[in-house]
């Protein structure tokens, strides 16, 4: 089995099973119960919180534990919006190419009297500081920007924009879920207010994250109950989460720099294959991206198709493009680039991770290859369209 999926999840690295497998068993108390087991549990909370903030760089104060991704984009969206509403400022600046963790709740403050501008990134799939600096206003009460695409991989100017919303005094929230653990992730370096990562896209346990709150800038819980993370976020911690989570973003972390060159190279071997197959083009910049990420569309091959037979040979991708209600879905990102429907329903997305090595590479350029042949030779849309060509080219 070839995993390419990385970008949806990441198997789990050994150090953070056993980092959860050696809480669950020694250090299951309730952090709150002030007898030993609870102790011991918040011992290794406090310790986590404390290593936590050493690779952010911030006081273990500045981040709340949630359970994941989605949490920690939904508190600090909706927490900002709050902010606003008290200040008169209704007002949100976003990108056509967010997460839907940061979409859907978006859509429904704009269902509730906010102004969302959604800003359309280039054709290379990036968003501009100079459209963010432009779509500002008077009562612009938040800009949220991700740090890198999912489905493209794109790196995003979030410094850039940090730096604008700092001195216009608007807070900036990042999804930074794709580059935490990947490439370095420095809120202060950012310049964000709040920023959302989650474990489980770096070897970490599904359903823990956490989202990093600058000092001073205001929150509103999102979960209401007792008073675990000061009382930001209710809920008994998942202890034996959080010392995976944190295991896996120490080993993540510390293998960063070897790993993105290493990725990088296999990365850029893999495209050069998969575009070597007539009509097929990459999607996003080729060099702006994660060093992880190839997205690639075929020409009269949907999505959904390749991504079946190419599980079939073992290999595990993901495509843009979702089936909903029966009917397939373009990307919202590919279309957002201005790609045709056409194209964007077709995009083959490959995220590579600590497996992936050159032969893993070559075996898939090879099914690949094969698959898409297959597929277009089924299509009958694909064969007239070939023949109409051959039919114009042998007039002219
Ligand atoms: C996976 C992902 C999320 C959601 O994180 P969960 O922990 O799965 O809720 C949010 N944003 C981006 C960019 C992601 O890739």
């Amino acid at each position: 089995m070839i995993y390419l999926d990385y970008a949806a999840t990441a198997p789990m690295r050994e150090c953070a099973l056993d980092a959860m497998n050696d809480v669950m068993r020694h250090a299951w108390g309730n952090p709150s119960s002030i007898h030993e087991e609870g102790a011991r549990a918040k011992a290794v909370l406090e310790d986590a919180r404390e290593r936590i903030a050493a690779i952010l760089g911030c006081r273990p104060s500045e981040f709340l534990f949630t359970s994941g991704g989605t949490e920690s984009d939904s508190t600090a969206l909706l927490s900002a919006a709050e902010a606003g509403r008290r200040a008169g400022h209704r007002h949100i600046v976003t990108s056509a190419i967010e997460h839907h963790a940061v979409l859907r709740p978006l859509e429904k403050l704009a269902k509730n009297g906010f102004d969302v501008t959604e800003l359309r990134p280039d054709g290379d799939g990036m968003i501009s500081t100079e459209a963010v600096r432009d779509a500002i206003r008077q009562d612009t009460c938040l800009v949220s920007v991700m740090t890198a695409n999912n489905e493209t991989g794109v790196l995003q100017p979030v410094g850039e924009i940090g730096e604008l919303c700092r001195a216009r005094g608007i807070p900036f929230h990042t999804d930074a879920v794709q580059t935490a653990g990947h490439l370095p992730t420095l809120p202060a370096e950012i310049g964000c207010d709040t920023l959302a990562v989650s474990a489980h896209k770096f070897g970490g346990p599904r359903g823990a994250g956490f989202l990093y709150v600058r000092r001073g800038a205001p929150l509103t819980p999102l979960l209401l109950g007792g008073n675990q993370e000061r009382g930001r976020r209710a809920g008994t911690e998942n202890v034996a989460a959080i010392a995976g989570m944190t295991a896996a973003l120490e080993e993540s972390v510390h293998a960063m720099q070897g790993e993105a060159e290493r990725l990088t190279v296999l990365r850029d071997r893999l495209a050069a294959g998969l575009l070597a197959i007539p009509r097929s083009v990459l999607n996003g910049h080729p060099a702006k991206r994660l060093p992880n990420n190839v997205n690639v569309s075929f020409e009269g091959v949907e999505g959904e198709p390749l991504i079946l037979l190419l599980d079939e040979r073992g290999i595990r991708a993901s495509s843009g493009a979702a089936c909903s209600a029966g009917a397939l879905e373009p990307s919202h990102v590919l279309t957002a680039m201005g790609q045709p429907p056409e194209l964007a329903v077709g995009s083959l997305r490959l995220t590579l991770g600590p497996d992936t090595d050159e032969a893993a590479v070559d075996l898939t350029v090879e099914a690949v290859r094969d698959v898409v042949r297959r597929l277009r030779s089924q299509s009958p849309d694909w064969q007239a369209k070939c023949e109409g060509k051959k039919a114009f080219l042998i007039e002219n």
